[in-house]
């Protein structure tokens, strides 16, 4: 499998080295021929290039089987005329990679501030309230005059299906529990008659899941009163955007919100949390995030292309993880002391060495 690693900006250049030392150890261990192929994005490229994201750099990124890229300072970059493209979203929009899965849950010795859950947030990731990539040509926000603005939130019946047929295909392969979140009683066309009348249509082909719906503002007290109660989410864009920095922050930390983003034959892992600039150049990022990010793409992988060596290497990363949250081989934001490449080497280190974190033997 080739990757294309593009480090980014902020603490990106620091998450992704340690995400490549991890996807170096998880490739030797389990034999599964990862060439890893670095190029650059955001403030570098446009430096090197004039032009945060260079065309050519899709060619690249389609000759191979995945992107890691790491978060850019997408606020930085206003002006498309010189250059100053968003590279997720440039991704996202040419290579249709429509769902996000995002997953938050607690660990063991780091159990978060309201109890144990595990959820995943499964947002549309090409349409919604993110005018800058729901248009074929333009930009969907337009100045009217210097006082008013208009941003357009395009929903479709096509992102609508395929989003919820993604949330219930991950459902059935957890705890078969959907919840769809949306805003239907304001937005009665585009979230009621579209969203959800497509979901509940992809929902009566999967009788052996349970359904429900939660309005978006009321959802953000019902998973922090009970996070437990949530399986996946179901939800559109810009909602669950907001929504999965919630949950990642309820489960520890920001610092741990893993997230890919997938479409029909195309994938790339990619952090749910931005470039962090307050924290840059200083060796305390939580890596597990891009970690956990990369991980997913190995499972994506694996499932895509029938090759258990792939789920076995991101089921080994989910555990190593797991072993050095429980033993506070991590990084301050979520009780430990290590800094993130010392992190990255503590996790390399247990993913290297077979059967220390394997769970018969940690109960033993
Ligand atoms: P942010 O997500 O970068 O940071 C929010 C808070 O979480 C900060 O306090 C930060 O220190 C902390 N945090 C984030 N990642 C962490 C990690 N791995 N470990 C520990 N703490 C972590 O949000 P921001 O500061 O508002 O945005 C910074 C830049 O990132 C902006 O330019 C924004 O547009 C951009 N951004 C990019 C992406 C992306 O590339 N996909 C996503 C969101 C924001």
């Amino acid at each position: 499998m080739h990757i294309l690693i593009l480090p980014g900006d902020g603490i990106g250049p620091e998450i992704t080295a340690a995400t490549v030392r991890i996807l170096n150890a998880a490739s030797h261990r389990f034999n599964l021929g990862l060439v890893l192929v670095e190029d650059v994005v955001g403030h570098e490229s446009l430096r090197r290039y004039g032009t945060t994201v260079r065309p050519d750099l899709l060619d690249r990124a389609r000759d191979m089987q995945g992107i890691v890229l790491g978060p850019t300072a997408t606020y930085d970059f206003k002006d498309e005329t010189k250059g100053e493209i968003n590279p997720s979203k440039f991704f996202r929009k040419s290579l249709d990679l429509f769902a996000n899965i995002r997953p938050s849950k607690t660990y063991e010795g780091f159990p978060g501030r309201i109890g144990a859950f595990d959820l995943v947030v499964v947002r549309e990731n090409t349409e919604g309230f993110y005018a800058d990539r729901n248009m074929e040509l333009g930009n969907g926000e337009i100045l009217v005059t210097p006082d008013v603005a208009i941003s357009l939130r395009r929903i479709t019946r096509q992102c609508c299906e395929r989003i919820a047929r993604a949330g219930f295909e991950l459902a059935m392969r957890r705890r078969r529990h959907v919840t769809l979140v949306h805003k239907a009683n304001v937005l009665k066309i585009a979230d009621g008659m579209l969203f959800l009348d497509e979901c509940r249509k992809v929902a009566a082909e999967f009788p052996d899941v349970t359904v429900d719906d939660v309005l978006v503002d009321a959802m953000m007290a019902h998973v922090v009163r009970t996070p437990q109660r949530f399986d996946v989410i179901v939800t559109t864009n810009m909602f669950g955007d907001i929504l999965s920095d919630l949950t990642a922050e309820l489960s520890g930390s920001l610092g741990l919100g893993g997230s890919l983003n997938a479409g029909i034959g195309y994938a790339m892992a990619q952090a749910a949390h931005g470039s962090a600039p307050d924290i840059a150049g200083k060796n305390v990022a939580n890596p597990y995030s891009l970690i956990l990010s990369a991980s997913l793409l190995l499972a994506w992988q694996g499932r895509r292309e029938g090759k258990p060596e792939f789920e076995a290497a991101a089921r080994a990363i989910d555990i190593a993880v797991e072993a050095a949250i429980a033993a506070h081989e991590v990084t301050s934001d979520i009780g430990g002391r290590l800094g993130t490449s010392e992190a990255a080497m503590a996790l390399a280190s247990r993913l290297s060495d077979p059967g220390r974190d394997d769970p018969q033997r940690r109960r033993a």
